[in-house]
């Protein structure tokens, strides 16, 4: 590919993924099933068409950073200067399988620490405000970053490709695996089932109400596929579970029509 080329695949592939990971569920939960779903939802208001612009808007000035990130990086692999490899058979399945688990934790952790660094406030001042604009977030939020965010979230992508050997099939699967809990953590509907959130192994694993009070409350649930960190330095939501089974009780009350319980959250006007 010439190198030219680089830049304008990335964006057009960063957009096709963008489209079936958020745009899509967006268009399907927000507008055309909006009433069907609205019992799932787990702040009960909609935010304001600005706010769902700026979303967009900022999503795709990150694609534009990413974009010219892969015209610095794709040479470096090309070259081979990276630990990034082609062909499976040179570290076996086995190794390809595993490194995408070991792609999980090592970005599940270097997520909780950036965030947490993000977090600092004179950092958020500059870094972070952006993404936090949206208190109720859409899907379409996932990539809402100041560029200088944007920096900092790429960054774990130049780490890894330097440190760890990565087939680069299993580096794509990666990005799409990333942006599809992405999607789950801006989603602003539960559907997981009652007992997931209390459940000893599951527990683990973040649904869409725990990113959603990190939008809402901005001070806990810092985690992105885990909450094993915000759990060892007790920086969960106090009232997580609680909030959890609230959410989904309203869902159930509503499908056997009994009186709509009103959000657990204290929903500011108009977010
Ligand atoms: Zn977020
Ligand atoms: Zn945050």
């Amino acid at each position: 590919m010439k190198t030219w080329l680089i830049p304008f695949v990335a964006f057009s592939a960063l957009t096709i993924r963008y489209l079936i990971l958020s745009i899509i569920p967006y268009e399907i939960l927000w507008n055309w099933k909006r009433i069907a779903f609205q019992r799932f939802r787990i702040q009960t208001g909609f935010p304001s068409a600005h706010q769902l612009w700026s979303e967009f808007k900022w999503s795709f000035i990150t694609f534009v950073i990413f974009s010219v990130g892969a015209l610095v990086m794709y040479p470096l692999i090309l070259e081979g200067r990276t630990k990034v490899y082609f062909e499976i058979s040179q570290y076996g399945w086995w190794y390809a399988v595993l490194s995408f688990f070991i792609l999980i934790l090592a970005h599940d952790t270097y997520f909780y620490w950036a965030h947490r660094f993000m977090h600092v406030p004179i950092v958020f001042k500059h870094v972070h405000r952006i993404h936090h604009l949206s208190i109720n977030p859409s899907p379409l939020a996932a990539f809402s970053f100041h560029p200088l965010e944007t920096l900092i979230e790429g960054g774990f992508f130049y780490i890894v490709a330097f440190s760890i050997p990565i087939n680069f099939g299993i580096l794509i699967a990666f990005l799409f695996f990333s942006h599809f809990f992405n999607t789950i953590g801006h989603l602003g509907y539960e559907f997981y089932p009652s007992w997931f959130a209390k459940n000893r192994l599951l527990g683990f694993y973040n649904s869409s109400t725990h990113h959603n009070m990190h939008h809402h409350y901005f001070n806990c649930n810092y985690g992105f596929y885990f909450n094993f960190w915000d759990k060892l330095l007790k920086t969960n939501h106090p009232q997580y579970i609680e909030t959890f089974d609230e959410v989904v009780k309203r869902r159930i009350n509503n499908k056997l029509g009994q009186t709509v319980a009103k959000s657990p959250f204290n929903e500011m006007s108009g977010a």
